[in-house]
């Protein structure tokens, strides 16, 4: 059965089983992949979609090493975003009209946070 197929057979689920619905993604996901949808989207400046991986692994030397594969690929990602994060928070802070509120629980005496950005001083 094509992908196509798949996908028009599952429309007409009223309540697909767990396994319908993996075989529906697997479907849709091929389709994407065959229309390079990651590039586009990485082109168009968005993330790339990562692939699952199972939290119940065989515990064997091949799923280990597929295992650390995912586990790099989403430290990669997780580092650019903290980049993006960092870069779109400090463009946020500096064209903040601050609105300081003392913080009265911090250990330093003259603790101060933005009540609109959360920047401090
Ligand atoms: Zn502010």
């Amino acid at each position: 059965m094509s992908a196509w197929e798949i996908i028009t057979r599952f429309k007409e689920l009223s309540a697909p089983s767990n396994d319908e619905v993996r075989t529906f993604e697997v479907a849709c996901l091929a389709i994407l992949n065959a229309n390079n949808s990651n590039s586009v989207h990485v082109s168009e400046g968005y993330s790339e979609t990562l692939p699952r991986y199972k939290t119940t692994p065989i515990e064997c030397k091949k799923t280990l090493k597929q295992l650390k594969k995912h586990l790099w690929t989403r430290q990669k990602q997780l580092i650019e975003l903290e980049r993006i994060v960092k870069r779109v928070e400090s463009a946020v802070q500096k064209s903040c009209e601050h609105e300081w509120v003392k913080d009265w629980e911090s250990r330093h005496r003259s603790h101060y946070d933005c009540a609109k950005c959360g920047a401090y001083r």
